[in-house]
């Protein structure tokens, strides 16, 4: 299979061999999404329209409060705000023909843009792509299977997602092989974990006294937490 533009990204993730390929895959992605929402797109009207009707959730209006671009945030507030007076607008016309009998008409499309976000969404789209062209590249680039047996982890939501598609997109001869192959990372990462956690647990009973910790024995929890929710600390998160 010719390298395409998503073949690119999925083949420099997994070379990296360290942690979830699948949320570097993601991070880069939200990286790239946040950077262009505040820079180029302020000038693509389609892309501001998008982001007016989307908005924002929660914890990407937070990481944007951050990034040091707080015009170009007001902007595309102020034209968000201004969408959701037309929309507010637009419904409270239609509820008070009604005499305001119905909430629902009100809330409607408040409720709808809530809890949009266009980030989470871009995410979304793009990683179906990455999905998709994970399981191309199994069953077409035999080198691809070596590389994926070689990566340390897939988080647990990452290796439910891999385990949930795998049918439908390798079918009953190649996915069995597909998924004990993920089963078997997860089991080994797991153990993994489970030793490194109960380490630093030990640690802290005095009869531990003197014992010194590896550093991923120290820094246990914080894989823990990333294995578990895929979350990673921002100060971990490279921009390549
Ligand atoms: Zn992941
Ligand atoms: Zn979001």
């Amino acid at each position: 299979m010719k390298e395409t533009i998503y073949t690119i990204p999925i083949n420099e993730a997994f070379e990296q061999r360290d942690g979830c390929p699948l949320c570097r895959l993601r991070r880069k992605l939200e990286h790239d999404s946040l950077d262009y929402i505040l820079g180029a797109a302020m000038m693509e009207p389609d892309i501001r329209m998008e982001t007016n009707q989307q908005g924002f959730c929660a914890s990407h209006y937070q990481v944007m409060l951050g990034m040091n671009r707080k015009l170009s945030l007001a902007l595309t507030l102020e034209s968000r705000l201004a969408q959701l007076t037309e929309y507010l607008d637009a419904d409270v016309r239609k509820a008070s023909a009604r005499g305001f009998g119905s909430a629902k008409a009100v809330r409607g499309a408040l409720h709808e843009s809530a809890e949009s976000c266009y980030v989470c969404n871009r995410i979304a789209f793009f990683e179906d792509h990455y999905y998709r062209n994970i399981f191309h590249m199994w069953k077409t680039m035999p080198q691809f299977h070596l590389l994926f047996m070689q990566q340390p982890y897939f988080c647990l939501l990452h290796a439910a997602k891999l385990i949930d598609l795998a049918p439908g997109a390798l079918g009953k001869k190649e996915s069995p092989e597909f998924v004990r192959i993920v089963a078997e990372i997860t089991k080994n990462y797991l153990s993994e974990l489970g030793r490194d956690v109960s380490a630093f647990c030990k640690s802290f009973d005095y009869r531990s006294s003197g014992t010194v910790l590896r550093s991923a024995q120290k820094n246990a929890p914080e894989r823990a937490v990333e294995f578990l929710s895929g979350y990673q600390d921002a100060s971990l998160i490279d921009e390549s």
